[in-house]
């Protein structure tokens, strides 16, 4: 694209952008064309679109609705096409296509989105994340966030997990806070250091002897908020603070079950 002042070509930039939008202070990724002479920005047709879609979606993920990016993965995940997502939500396939480019839905059509991709959209088992108990899965994540942070989760079959089930922990609030589905299925207690699986004793040695290769593979959006939590806790005495200071533990007595739902106060991420 050439510079309107007639500086000749000007170049692609990717840039954090802020702007207000519906009332809200969005970040997003924008891209741009930028004269480097006199600085001036320009978009084609397509970045218009590319920018309009990266703000809707900071936009909806700071109102906690999915973003189009979400109902994408949402939708591969089940291996559907936006047909198939249309008919499980019973609107037209017009509406998934706006929405997944960046139209806003409605809370009422989040809802039903999140219905169709995700089960319930409440609870059925509060402390289960909707999701049965899988321990390869916890072994799954554990490896992961391992190879993360550079060092090794689960060391012995009497391991207390003081510090890894506090990443578990956040793992599986932030996924079912922004999937409507934890990643293990665990169940988590509040004791006196910090959210902790339930029955953490039985379990260590089962999930030391698990097979992570039978566990449902990570999805690229888990995997992103792994990445998240380990970038925002490289330390253990950063997340064990800041899970002693989260309102789903604090308010609750000592030895009491946490609920999932509890996961919409979760403050650190
Ligand atoms: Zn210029």
């Amino acid at each position: 694209m050439e510079c309107p002042n007639k500086h000749g070509l000007m170049a692609l930039k990717t840039m954090v952008k802020e702007a207000d939008f519906r009332g809200k202070r969005v970040k997003y990724r924008a891209q741009h064309f930028v004269c480097p002479e006199c600085s001036i920005e320009a978009d084609d047709l397509n970045l218009a679109a590319a920018n309009q879609k990266a703000l809707s979606d900071g936009y909806r993920s700071a109102v906690k609705l999915l973003t189009g990016g979400q109902i994408v993965e949402g939708r591969k995940r089940l291996n559907w096409s936006q047909e198939d997502l249309a008919k499980a939500a019973n609107v037209g396939i017009a509406s998934i296509k706006r929405w997944e480019t960046g139209q806003i839905q409605t809370k009422a059509m989040d809802d039903v989105l999140r219905n169709a991709l995700y089960g319930k959209t409440t609870c059925a088992d509060p402390y289960t994340g909707n999701r049965p108990l899988s321990l390869p899965r916890i072994k799954l994540v554990l490896g992961r966030f391992s190879s993360l942070l550079g060092r090794k989760m689960l060391k012995s079959p009497t391991d207390k997990l003081l510090y890894a089930a506090k990443y578990l922990w956040y793992g599986d609030m932030i996924a079912f806070r922004e999937t409507g589905q934890g990643m293990t299925g665990a169940t988590y207690a509040a004791l006196p250091h910090g959210p902790q699986l339930n029955n953490y004793r039985d379990l260590v040695p089962l999930i030391k002897d698990a097979d992570e290769t039978e566990a449902e593979p990570l999805s690229e959006h888990e995997k992103r908020i792994l990445a998240s939590i380990a970038k925002t806790f490289p330390g253990d005495q950063k997340i064990y603070g800041a899970a002693h200071k989260e309102r789903a533990y604090t308010e609750k007595k000592h030895g009491e079950l946490i609920r999932y739902t509890d996961a919409d106060s979760i403050t650190a991420l």
